[in-house]
């Protein structure tokens, strides 16, 4: 029973990180909903890694075969039950079913992204709905940000 799982079970090492909305909120006093404002905002995103370019992998080095499963993905282990010995198919716990191992980025450890913090500077219109909350809306990870609901 189970015996096929880890089948395909590839872990995909390339986590799509474009087209991410996040959405701060931004009270305003009523002060500054009235004349307008400049505000700064500090947002924090997720950036592809610049060290390994979003792979992951510690630069200059190249993956290499899993050396628990010998670059299978799956190991097979033996379960000795009252009804006889079993053998049971397991995902390599080393690589993820992969069958590569890799050197990590020590700056992203291994992730591919990078949480990053920025100070923003943030024009806010004069008339806003005062103590209406600004949602803002940055976009991808290409640096671009773009604001919106006002
Ligand atoms: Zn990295
Ligand atoms: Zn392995």
């Amino acid at each position: 029973m189970g015996g096929m799982g880890g089948m395909g079970g590839r872990a995909s090492r390339n986590r799509a990180v474009d087209g991410q909305d996040e959405y701060y909120n931004l009270v305003l006093t009523f002060k500054e909903a009235v004349f307008g404002a400049e505000k700064e905002i500090e947002i924090t995103r997720l950036e592809s890694c610049g060290t390994c370019d979003g792979s992951g992998a510690k630069p200059g080095t190249k993956p290499s075969k899993c050396s628990t499963c010998g670059g299978q993905g799956q190991v097979v282990t033996s379960a000795r039950t009252p009804l006889g010995v079993f053998q049971q198919v397991m995902t390599c716990s080393s690589c993820g079913g992969s069958g590569e191992t890799f050197s990590p980025c020590n700056t992203c450890s291994g992730d591919g992204r990078v949480r990053r913090t920025k100070r923003i500077s943030l024009k806010v219109p004069a008339g806003v709905d005062s103590g209406s909350r600004l949602r803002v809306r940055s976009e991808g990870n290409a640096g671009k940000e773009r604001w919106v609901s006002w």
